[in-house]
C-alpha cells in the first residue's frame, strides 16, 4: 500500500524519527517537571500539550511515509519542521516558570536539526525566529505575572540563548557549507570517472569505440553465441587509397574524413534494420589508422554483407570537406561456432585483402568453411588461404 521508500525518503525518514525521539526527551522532561510542582499549567493543559506534539510528529512522519513531501518546493520540509518545533519551544517556555533558564537547551538541540538542510541564510533566518518567538514568551511572562518579573535574571537568560543561538547558526552554516563542497567533490568526482571511462572505450579522433573495447565486444558476443546457439558477424572497413587523400587534401582533413566517415558509419549502421544497434551504436570501432570494426550481434553473412553494402555505398556518394571523396573495401566473415575471435577476425581480414586485390570499393566475404573467399559478386569464388592483410 504505501510507496517504497528511495534513499533519499528513507534519510529524511530516519531524521523524522530523530525529531520525535528528540521531543518526546523534552515532553519526559517536561512531565518530570509538571510532577514536581515546576510546570505553571493544568493537568488538561498538558494533556492537550503532549496530544499536539504526538500529532505533529504523526504529520511529518506521514507527510514523508506517503510521499506527499514530495510534491514540496523542499521535500526535507526543514524549515516548517524547525518553525513548529520552535512554537513547540515557546509554549514549553511560557510553561516552566523557575526552570526556564535549563529548558533553554530546547533551543539549541531544535537549531542544530537544520544541518540537515538549511542553507547560511536560513541558519539565520531561523535564528532570528527563534529569539523573537522567546522575546514574544519573555513579554508574554511580564505581562501575566509582573510581580514575578525579574529584569536583570531575563537579560542574561536573553543574553546566554542570543549567544548561543547565534554561535550554533555560524557552526551549523560552516557545517552547511562543507557539506555543499564535499557534495561538489562527488559530482566532479563521478563526472571524472564517468569521462575517464569513455576515454578508455573511445577512439580519441572519431569518437568511435577503440579496438581494445571491440575486442571486448567481440568476446563477450563469442561467449553469447556459444551460450545461446546464436552467431554473429564481423566487417572490417578500409578506406581505399587513403595514404593519396592525405597526400592531396594534407593530414588534417585526412583525420576529418576519418571522423565524418565514422559518424556516418554509425548513422548507417544505426539506421539498418539487418541489426539491432543500440543508441550508441555500441558495435562500430576504429581497429587503427583508417580501418574499422563492426561487430553484427545475431546476424548472418547476408545479413552482414548487405549492412557493409550498404556503408560503402553512403560512403562513395558523400562530399567530404574540400570536396573529398573516398571508398572503402570491407571483408566480412560469419562466426564459426566453437572458433577462436582471432580467427574469425582474420577471416575477415582475408576477405578485406582480397576485395583490395579485386579492385577496392567492394566488399567480401570469407568463406564459411574457412577454404576461401567469396564475394559479393556470385561468379567470384576463390580458393585457399590468404595471408592476412598488412602491406
Ligand atoms: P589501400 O587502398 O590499400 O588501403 O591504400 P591506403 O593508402 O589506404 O593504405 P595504406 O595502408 O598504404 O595507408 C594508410 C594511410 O592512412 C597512411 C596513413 O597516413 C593514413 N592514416 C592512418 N591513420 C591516420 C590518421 O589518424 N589520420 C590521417 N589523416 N591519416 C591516417
Ligand atoms: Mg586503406
Ligand atoms: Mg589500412
Amino acid at each position: 500500500m504505501l510507496p517504497p521508500l528511495d534513499s533519499k525518503q528513507r534519510l529524511r525518514l530516519g531524521r523524522a524519527k530523530m525529531a520525535s525521539v528528540s521531543y518526546a526527551m523534552w515532553v519526559i522532561l517536561g512531565v518530570f517537571a509538571y510532577l514536581t510542582g515546576n510546570m505553571d499549567i493544568s493537568r488538561e493543559v498538558l494533556l492537550v500539550i503532549v496530544g499536539g506534539v504526538a500529532l505533529t510528529n504523526l504529520y511529518f512522519y506521514t507527510m514523508i511515509r506517503s510521499g506527499l513531501n514530495k510534491r514540496l518546493t523542499d521535500p526535507s520540509m526543514t524549515v516548517p519542521q524547525l518553525a513548529i518545533a520552535f512554537l513547540w519551544a515557546m509554549v514549553l517556555m511560557l510553561s516552566s516558570t523557575e526552570l526556564r533558564g535549563a529548558m533553554l537547551m530546547v533551543y539549541v538541540i531544535t537549531l542544530l536539526f537544520g544541518i540537515f538542510g538549511l542553507s547560511r541564510k536560513g541558519f539565520f533566518g531561523m535564528t532570528a525566529f527563534a529569539l523573537a518567538g522567546y522575546f514574544a514568551v519573555v513579554y508574554a511572562s511580564y505581562s501575566f505575572f509582573p510581580d514575578r518579573f525579574d529584569f536583570f535574571r531575563e537579560l542574561i537568560m536573553a543574553s546566554i540563548l542570543s549567544a548561543s543561538l547565534i554561535w550554533c547558526a555560524w557552526f551549523g552554516s560552516y557545517v552547511a557549507r562543507l557539506k555543499e563542497t564535499l557534495r561538489q567533490n562527488n559530482t566532479e568526482l563521478k563526472d571524472a570517472v564517468s569521462s575517464a571511462s569513455r576515454e578508455a572505450t573511445r577512439d580519441h579522433l572519431t569518437q568511435a569505440f577503440n579496438r581494445r573495447y571491440m575486442m571486448d565486444c567481440l568476446s563477450r558476443e563469442k561467449t553469447r553465441a556459444d551460450r545461446a546457439g546464436t552467431t554473429f558477424s564481423v566487417c572490417i572497413f578500409d578506406l581505399d587509397h587513403f595514404k593519396d587523400l592525405n597526400d592531396r587534401y594534407g593530414h588534417l582533413v585526412g583525420d576529418e574524413v576519418l571522423s565524418a566517415f565514422a559518424y556516418l558509419a554509425r548513422q548507417e549502421l544505426r539506421a539498418t534494420d539487418v541489426i539491432d544497434l543500440d543508441s550508441e551504436g555500441r558495435c562500430f570501432g576504429r581497429f587503427g589508422g583508417e580501418e574499422f570494426m563492426c561487430l553484427l550481434p545475431s546476424t548472418a553473412e547476408d545479413g552482414a554483407r548487405k549492412c557493409a553494402e550498404r556503408l560503402r555505398v553512403a560512403t562513395g556518394e558523400k562530399e567530404f570537406r574540400n570536396g573529398a571523396r573516398v571508398t572503402l573495401s570491407a571483408g566480412v566473415a560469419e562466426y564459426i561456432p566453437g572458433e577462436a575471435v582471432a580467427d574469425t577476425l582474420q577471416r575477415a581480414d582475408e576477405a578485406l585483402y582480397f576485395a583490395k586485390q579485386t579492385g577496392r570499393n567492394r566488399v567480401s566475404c570469407a568463406d564459411r568453411t574457412r577454404t576461401g573467399v567469396d564475394t559479393d559478386k556470385p561468379d567470384v569464388v576463390v580458393k585457399g588461404n590468404f595471408p592476412r592483410v598488412g602491406k
